[in-house]
């Protein structure tokens, strides 16, 4: 029998949860802000190093409690300086975490679920299929390890390598709300990692009725998979769009920048060759999002086995961004890193053993025609 298995992971519990586990032990609910800044600003695991809480205390933790994140499988280190880890989801299953050093910062881009559902035609993870939702201790546990790991910047200790966290890895955040919104208030609690709320990105192909929650509840900055101007393109690539359509989704982007002052949407926008990559797809979208608080960026297609899609040519994403530019859009393209470890934006696959017994393709198919 696994020792820890029925201890309690105090990893990515939020404070509220820690402070009422304290009173009900009879405890002073402060003790959550000084286990707090062990966990997340100091890095440390082990109950016995935490030398401002009570020896009684400490043991009560070490019996009961663990500070644990997802065990790691392997780690990849990729020419270019971007890191993947492979972390164990159970059953054989595991998920994908991405570091992508640059110049004066590190990002970090986690997974939320074990696969995702969404079955968006170019995505890797689609194609796995769904099993669950990630934990929130595996959620920021991602980040704790990565910290842990990685060289401090500038040789100084309080500076951990991840300044900006991006939910660009598996699965749709949204569709995990419950454990991920706790994870973005550790992210940018002054007693979690407190990184600014600019520097935490929730990448979503469009759950409306949680982008609204989301708006309202934390204050985070925001991508849009959008990877078409229209209906029926969108409906073939992401096939949640038959639920949300292009325009309620536009909708709810502009309330949600519009409940905070300065923000904007970043529009991510995958370029398949002949699919979606002409000058006319680049007017049309221009037209959506013209004076609207947005920036679009351009991913090339990152290809994986099975693909029926090859990534634009060059020249091809260089028109188009210069076309969105022409409108006055701020466009930028991301640069492919980690290709070769296969960590690149799309082509996370971890390992999944798929429960969606009907795939959203067909199941919004049927409900077109029905
Ligand atoms: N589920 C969320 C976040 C994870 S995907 C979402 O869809 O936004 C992160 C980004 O990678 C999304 O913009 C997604 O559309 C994009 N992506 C997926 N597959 C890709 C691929 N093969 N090549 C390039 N980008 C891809
Ligand atoms: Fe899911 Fe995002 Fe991939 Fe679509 S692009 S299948 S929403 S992870």
């Amino acid at each position: 029998m696994d020792p820890v298995a029925d201890k309690l992971n105090l990893l990515g519990m939020p404070q509220g949860e820690l402070e009422a586990m304290f009173v009900a032990w009879g405890e002073k609910p402060f003790h959550a802000r000084q286990l707090m800044r062990w966990i997340y600003q100091r890095g440390v695991s082990d109950f016995e190093a935490m030398t401002d809480l009570s020896r009684s205390l400490r043991q009560r933790l070490q019996e009961t409690t663990v500070i644990e994140p997802p065990a790691v499988i392997s780690q990849h280190d990729s020419a270019d300086g971007t890191v993947k880890w492979l972390f164990e989801s159970g059953y054989g299953q595991a998920v994908e975490t991405v570091f992508i050093p640059e110049p004066g910062r590190g990002t970090l881009c986690i997974s939320s679920q074990v696969g995702c559902m969404l079955d968006c035609a170019f995505c890797a993870t689609g194609a796995q299929g769904f099993n669950r939702n990630l934990t929130k201790a595996e959620i920021i546990g991602q980040v704790w390890h990565a910290n842990q790991v990685l060289p401090r910047r500038d040789n100084d200790d309080a500076d951990f390598a991840v300044t900006n966290v991006v939910f660009m890895g598996m699965g749709e955040p949204l569709a995990n709300y419950r454990n991920v919104v706790p994870a973005l208030e550790l992210l940018i609690s002054d007693l979690g990692y407190g990184l600014s709320h600019r520097r935490v990105t929730v990448s979503t192909s469009g759950l409306v009725p949680n982008l609204d929650r989301l708006g309202d509840e934390c204050n985070v900055a925001l991508a849009v998979s959008l990877h078409a101007p229209n209906d029926p393109l969108r409906d073939e690539l992401v096939p949640i769009n038959k639920m949300h359509p292009v325009n309620a989704l536009l909708e709810a982007c502009w309330r949600y920048a519009a409940k905070r002052p300065s923000r904007h949407v970043t529009f991510e926008y995958v370029m398949l060759d002949g699919i979606n990559d002409s000058v006319a797809h680049a007017d049309e979208l221009a037209a959506l999002l013209k004076d609207r608080p947005a920036k679009v960026n351009l991913i090339p297609f990152n290809p994986f086995a099975g693909t029926r899609y090859t990534r634009s040519p060059d020249d091809v994403i260089e028109k188009f961004q210069d076309r969105l530019r022409e409108h006055g859009l701020v466009t930028t393209t991301r640069r492919t890193r980690g290709d070769d470890i296969s960590a690149a934006c799309g082509q996370l696959a971890g390992k999944v053993s798929d429960r969606v017994r009907n795939r959203l393709s067909q199941k919004t198919k049927r409900m077109a025609t029905a």
